[in-house]
Formats: structure tokens, sequence, C-alpha cells
């Protein structure tokens, strides 16, 4: 395990780090409080950290109380290293933040042994927090396509109608949704196979996502239907948004096991308006979808929504 060594006395520095590398540890020295902090909030800091409590500037016990502040759910476990070790100071140090404490002079068995209780513990948080964040991808992600799943979709966009109305008047405000839908699936399935068909719709989701910036989202809506989330997009460009979409998925053979197969979406897109609600804005997309599907289909439907009227227009 790679181990952090705060400690400002420069000889037991390097007895301490020479013991932990003897014990078979990769081990990373600073000789004050403050590089020790800087240290333990890289990415990929180290997970296990002993800190001599008296150092100048920063002590242990600062950097202690500054990584339980920390918004991490891997904080490092620290062990604290000193010459104090009256009951009170043993509290202090606990309190501050520490795991675990060792008084000077150690005993090499017993330091290696509590090293030990201090891997098993990252260990065990490390593999909760693996399994926390895998059911947290499952509860909110389609499992055949890795899209954002229905209840997902409807949380990203309330968050995103939310944000919008708060930029609303800003340079960049703007939120559209498109609705995307493969044209003559069934069909598409009744030759290759539903299998083949499954690789299509993986196929579908992996062009619109490699299609859009990092802050958009794709989400299944159902069987062969999806959502596209674009931020900071409003009327005036989300034709061109969308119409690239489409033009991708028309240009682009997806490979399955049936061989390439050649498919194009329709697409319902919508602009979000002031305080429109969610299920408003699904269902003027879903309108337009409609449209684009009785207009020959591979083509984007725009609902535009005039304040009294609503109106829509095709593209392509
Ligand atoms: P249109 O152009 O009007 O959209 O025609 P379509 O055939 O795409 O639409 P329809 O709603 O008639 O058929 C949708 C098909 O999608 C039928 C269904 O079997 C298929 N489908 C839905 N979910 C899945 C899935 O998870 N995997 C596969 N392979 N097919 C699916
Ligand atoms: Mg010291
Ligand atoms: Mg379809
Ligand atoms: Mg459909």
């Amino acid at each position: 395990m790679r181990i952090l060594i705060a400690e400002d006395d420069v000889t037991s520095r390097a007895v301490l780090a020479g013991v932990l590398k003897k014990q078979g540890h990769e081990v990373l020295t600073t000789e004050n409080g403050a590089d020790a902090w800087l240290a333990l909030q890289k990415p990929g800091a180290p997970q296990l950290a002993i800190l001599d409590w008296m150092m100048p500037g920063l002590t242990g016990l600062d950097v202690c109380r500054r990584v339980r502040e920390m918004q991490s759910d891997r904080p490092p476990y620290i062990i604290l290293l000193t010459s104090k070790d009256a009951k009170s100071d043993i509290i202090a140090g606990l309190d501050a933040g520490a795991d675990d404490y060792l008084a000077k002079p150690y005993d090499s068995g017993e330091l290696r042994a509590r090293i030990g209780v201090g891997i098993r513990l990252v260990e065990m948080r490390d593999s909760l927090v693996e399994a926390r964040n895998a059911l947290a991808h499952q509860a909110t992600h389609d499992p055949l396509t890795g899209a954002l799943n229905r209840r997902a979709l409807a949380e990203t966009l309330s968050h995103e109608l939310s944000r919008d109305r708060r930029l609303r008047g800003r340079p960049r405000a703007g939120l559209s949704v498109g609705l995307c839908d493969i044209d003559h699936f069934k069909g598409i399935n009744d030759t290759v196979g539903h299998m083949a068909g499954d690789e299509v719709l993986c196929g579908v989701v992996q062009l619109l996502t490699d299609s859009l910036r990092e802050y958009d989202s794709v989400g299944r809506f159902g069987g062969e239907e999806f959502v596209v989330i674009a931020a900071d997009t409003d009327e005036r460009e989300q034709e061109a948004l969308f119409e690239r979409l489409r033009l991708v998925v028309n240009d682009s053979p997806i490979h399955t096991r049936a061989g390439d197969v050649r498919v194009t979406i329709s697409i319902g897109a919508v602009a979000a308006r002031r305080n429109e609600s969610l299920d408003d804005l699904l269902a003027a997309a879903d309108s337009a979808l409609y449209r684009a599907k009785a207009q020959g289909r591979n083509r984007v439907c725009i609902a535009q929504r005039q304040p009294v009227e609503s109106e829509a227009q095709c593209a392509s």
C-alpha cells in the first residue's frame, strides 16, 4: 500500500520510511503538515497516512481536522504518531479525526499490526464504495444500452429545467429535448433477429452519445425510443444539433453479429419554454415526433410553439 509519512525530524522520518519499505509498502514522505495536506488532496493520494503530531506550521492534528472536512468518499486512514501519550492527548487526537494513535518510541511489530488494521479498513471501505456506486449506476441506467433509464431521465430533465429557469436571460441559456425513435425497428428485429436488434439499440445510443457534448444526456424512454437532453441549446440551435444526430445515425452502419445494419431515426425536438412542466415538454416532443413519422421518417421535426397556437415545421 502507498503510505504517506509526515514527520519533521529527519532521522525519525528516515527510520520510519525504512521500516515501512521493509514491510513492503510504497512510501511518500513530507517534512511538514502543509505538504502532507497538499499530498492528501491530490488525485490518487495515499490511502493511509502516518502523521507526526508536532510539526512546524500545520500540526498532525491540524491535518487530521482538514482531512475530516474533505468532501471525499475515500478519505485516508490516519495514524497519529507522537510522543504525547497522556490520555487527554489521545482523546484530542482521536477527536480531531485520527483513526488510530501510536506513541513514540513505537514498536515496529505494533506499527505493522496497526497498519494492517488500517489496510483492512481501507479495503473494506473501498469495496463498499464500489458496491454502492455500482448499485447507483444500476438504479439510474438502462442495463442494455447504458443510457439513462426513465427515472434518471425524468430527474435529469427536471434538474435541467430548473437550471434553465435560473439561467434565463444569460447568453448561454436554453434547453432542448429530442425524442428519437428508430424507424421501422420492428422490421429490423424481424430481419436480423432480436439479439442483433439489441446490438443496434446499443449502437444507436453509442452514436448519439459520441455526437453530444459531455454535459448533454441520452436516456432510454422505452423500447427503441431515446431522449436527448441538450443543455445550453436554444430554439435557434436545436435544429442543427438534432439534424447532426439524425445524419450521424443515417451515415453510420452498426456492426452486429448479423453483419452491418443501417438504421435511421426520426426526431421530435422541442426547446423548453419558461416554467414549462416536464410532461408538457415531452408531450410537445412526442407530437413533433409523430409528425416526423407521418411525413416519411428519417427527419427532424421541431415543435414550433407559438404562445397562442402550436405549430410544427419539418427539416430534411
Ligand atoms: P416506426 O418507424 O413507426 O417507429 O416503426 P417501428 O417498427 O420502429 O415501431 P414499433 O413500435 O412498431 O416497433 C418497435 C419495436 O421495437 C418492436 C419491439 O419488439 C422492438 N423492441 C422494443 N424493445 C426492444 C429491445 O429491447 N430489443 C429489441 N431487439 N427490440 C426491441
Ligand atoms: Mg515532530
Ligand atoms: Mg420505431
Ligand atoms: Mg417507438
